[in-house]
């Protein structure tokens, strides 16, 4: 290499330095250690490190030539174009030298968390760019464990919560039945006594043991609106990037057995009208309970579907290859303390309807084509932006 004459900055390369920098390059792309993905300024992708073909299942030379977009999942793998000609044109940075947390997508189509870096290169008028890719599939389950503990603890004392509430509401109510048992009892006894007034009477047991069974039904519905008030915050979410950070986090809290989740989203799909955390609540509970049925099966998968049916409705669907639903499970699979676990709760079911219902949705389970378990629950469009 030599410094040229006409000042620092510039550097003239001979051939014998050319080759000797690629077989640099070379030689880093074997060996670095995150995976690295350079790209130049049409998303085109140039160099594809070892370790990148190993995260995410492609060969070099398959992959090289390709968009980078076909790595990519939700809005970015949409988006990713604009981001880059957004960027030439402003010279504004998002993500250049900041670094972010997103969702990648592996050749088989599944999905994984990582972190992305990315550095620049001007190299005469056109740009490169080098993203460096750690997987922080371990990272995140190690905090998603810690989360899934602080939610047990959370999820005991609201048990206990509802042990309190239980007795309290059967101290409650043990009052007015009481009292109607009375009534009827009174007026039966009138009906067998004699005498002429006996009419007046029994207008007024009846009177009064009506009165008593609409007060036990003022207590259960102050109740129900107790539990259920304020709970969900409805607003337009997109539904896409909601279900693969759901899946992601799903499949993040899994245990040690990976299976397979794809997720597709059809284009039409939109907005719905969701509070995105409980919507997701229903979608880890499902996944999770769909890795449980697969944890004897020889190929086990997992598909997540969106698709739009009519009345602006959208349906989600979460479907198994696993063994099928229990027959004694499968007639009360939404009440609460319903398992076929030794140690499950019986709860997940019946907490995913009351989100899905508090939604205007509904949620029922059918047999899947290849023998498994489809779990499908309907959430409302917002009409604001998916007219027509
Ligand atoms: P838990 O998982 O604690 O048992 P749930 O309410 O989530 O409680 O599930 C209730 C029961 O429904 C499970 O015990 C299981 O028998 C059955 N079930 C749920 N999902 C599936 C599935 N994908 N395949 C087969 N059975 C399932």
């Amino acid at each position: 290499m030599t410094e040229p004459a006409d000042g620092p900055g510039q550097i003239l390369f001979s051939a014998d330095d050319v080759a000797a920098l690629q077989s640099h390059l070379k030689s880093i792309l074997e060996s670095v250690p995150d995976g690295m993905i350079v790209i130049d300024e049409t998303g085109r992708i140039l160099a594809f490190s070892k370790a990148a073909e190993a995260l995410f299942g492609y060969e070099a030379e398959e992959i090289i030539g390709r968009n980078v977009r076909q790595l990519m999942a939700g809005r970015d793998e949409t988006n990713h174009d604009q981001y880059i000609s957004n960027y030439l044109q402003t010279g504004e940075r998002q993500i250049i030298g900041v670094g972010r947390v997103v969702t990648a997508r592996r050749s088989d189509g599944t999905l994984f968390t990582i972190d992305l870096k990315i550095g620049e290169a001007k190299i005469g008028d056109h740009w490169l760019f080098t993203a460096f890719v750690r997987d922080l599939t371990e990272q995140r389950r190690a905090e998603m464990r810690m989360r899934e503990m602080q939610s047990e603890l959370v999820h005991f004392s609201r048990l206990s919560a509802v042990g309190t509430m239980a007795s309290a509401l059967a101290h409650e109510l043990n009052q007015p039945l009481t009292a109607v048992a009375n009534y009827l009892e009174a007026g039966r006894d009138i009906l067998d006594s004699p005498g002429a007034e006996k009419r007046e009477l029994l207008r007024e047991a009846l009177d009064e043991g009506a009165r008593q069974a609409v007060r036990a039904g003022d207590i259960v519905r102050k109740l129900r609106g107790y539990v259920s008030r304020g709970e969900i915050d409805a607003r337009s979410v997109e539904l896409g990037p909601l279900l693969i950070d759901a899946a992601a986090l799903a499949r993040l809290s899994m245990s040690s057995k990976d299976v397979p989740v794809t997720l597709n989203v059809a284009s039409n799909v939109g907005n719905v009208l969701a509070d995105p955390i409980q919507v997701q609540q229903v979608v880890i509970n499902l996944v999770r309970n769909a890795q449980e049925a697969l944890s004897a099966s020889p190929s086990p998968k997992i598909r997540i579907n969106a698709e739009r049916r009519d009345k602006g409705l959208i349906e989600v669907s979460v479907c198994d290859n696993g063994a099928g639903l229990d027959e004694e499970v499968k007639k009360s699979l939404f009440k609460p303390f319903t398992t076929s676990k030794s140690g499950g709760m019986g709860l997940g079911l019946s907490i995913c309807q009351t989100i899905v219902e508090a939604h205007g949705g509904t949620i029922c389970a059918d047999l899947a084509p290849d023998g498994g378990t489809c779990f499908r629950f309907t959430l409302r469009t917002d009409p604001a932006i998916n007219a027509g």
